[in-house]
């Protein structure tokens, strides 16, 4: 195995850092990985990463670029581009951010001044930190409004949203979350846009993946500027990309991004992004993204039927948010519970939750990891199984389910 013989060359060269990444890799084997925004990358996308064009300076675009010798990677990046209009129907594509919340803040920046006001969905009810929370640059830099879920339904008050930005008259409404179950009305976003005279931007970072598959509508032709990730339902290398139709916005977006908020770009990541991109045009990588949805579908079904309460009473995208409350445990107690197990997930607050950010009421679970590593129907029913057996007896149990796991894991192996 390619992976293997790499992590034996490292640790020939530096056994400390070899014997960290070999465990790291023993760790992804064994557990099972239920973080929502993790997925698990193909040998292609992981072995372009590990190549010579890390070496390579190459601020600037293709064509344009601000040193010599860069007619090799031109080709890459241009690749990676083309591929990603191509998967997602739009114009014109900037592959180069570093991560999501670098490709964020390069929109905002090509988008807004400081002080303008921009809306964003609150941390608390599922958005992310770089979509405006005091703590982030975004936070810090502009004049943050929040909109969030209904009390009811917990699914976004598109209704709110609109009166408060008919209030507060943004500059730019942001689309997109890192703990929403449901599906994101795109029209509805522009309806709010347009009526106030906004610019939309779509965060798809968690659902990109779904977006190429199908299992989730585009964004496009809904909004202005869609920023992303391209490691989590994406199943790329770790980083970011931003798209549009409009060539005038583009060149914002391009200046936004390099010399506005990085230097050179990541090469042998963009090669990795093209890889990851050729793979998601591929007919497999519907049936994935279908797959992704199907196992969430059935996992949240057997969690309910466990007991739990989900947030938004289910799922329609890959991850679930799950109430703990039932079980009278903290979303910080079940995530140490379910460690110990190995069985992966993190702690996540739930729309009014009572307790504080660091001990919650809710994790949050997502399919997308163990669908790639082949986990369907069968295997979703019996990790419900185990997460209810944890939260309602983790002393009499934590052995056996510990077994259980490490029998599952081990016939499904990462990489072969
Ligand atoms: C994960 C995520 C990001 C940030 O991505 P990083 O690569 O971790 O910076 C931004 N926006 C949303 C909605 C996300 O879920």
């Amino acid at each position: 195995m390619l992976i293997q013989e790499t992590m034996d060359q490292i640790s020939r060269v530096d056994p400390e850092v070899g014997a960290s990444i070999q465990e790291e890799f023993a760790r992804q084997n064994r557990n099972i990985e239920l973080i929502a925004s993790e997925n698990v990358v193909s040998e292609a996308v992981m072995l372009a990463m590990g190549t010579c064009l890390t070496n390579k300076y190459a601020e600037g675009y293709p064509g344009k670029r601000y040193y010599g010798g860069c007619y090799a990677v031109d080709v890459t990046e241009e690749i990676a581009r083309q591929r990603a209009c191509k998967l997602f129907g739009c114009n014109f594509a900037n592959v180069q951010p570093h991560s999501g919340a670098n490709a964020n803040l390069a929109a905002f920046f090509a988008l807004a001044q400081p002080g303008d006001t921009i809306m964003g969905m609150s941390l608390a009810h599922g958005g992310h930190l770089s979509h405006g929370s005091p703590v982030n640059i975004s936070g810090k830099y502009f004049h943050i409004v929040s909109y969030g879920v209904k009390d009811d339904t917990e699914t976004i008050d598109y209704d709110a949203l609109l009166e408060t930005a008919k209030t507060c008259r943004p500059k730019l409404i942001v689309a997109g979350a890192s703990a929403y179950p449901r599906t994101l009305d795109f029209a509805k976003f522009r309806a709010v846009a347009d009526e106030v005279g906004a610019y939309l931007m779509v965060d798809m970072a968690h659902i990109a993946g779904l977006v190429a598959a199908g299992a989730h509508p585009s964004p496009f032709p809904y909004a202005d500027v869609v920023t992303t990730t391209t490691h989590k339902t994406l199943r790329g290398p770790r980083g970011g990309m931003i798209l549009c139709n409009d060539e005038a916005m583009y060149k914002k977006i391009n200046s936004a991004v390099f010399p506005g908020t990085q230097g050179g770009p990541l090469e042998h990541i963009i090669a990795a992004k093209a890889v990851c991109l050729g793979e998601a045009l591929r007919p497999e990588f519907k049936a994935y993204g279908e797959q992704v949805v199907k196992n969430a579908h059935v996992l949240a079904q057997e969690l309910i039927r466990q007991g739990f309460r989900l947030v938004s009473g289910g799922t329609d995208n890959h991850l679930c948010l799950v109430d703990t409350r039932n079980f009278h445990i903290t979303g910080k107690e079940l995530e140490h519970r379910l460690d110990e197990v190995h069985i992966t997930v993190n702690k996540n607050a739930i729309p009014n939750d009572p307790e504080k950010p660091f001990v919650t009421s809710g994790i949050r679970v997502g399919t997308p990891a163990v669908t790639s590593r082949g986990f369907r129907e069968e295997e979703m029913v019996q990790i419900a199984q185990w997460m209810g057996d944890v939260a309602r007896d983790f002393e009499g149990c934590r052995e056996r389910v510990t077994e259980e796991v490490h029998q599952l894991t081990g016939r499904f192996p990462l990489y072969t």
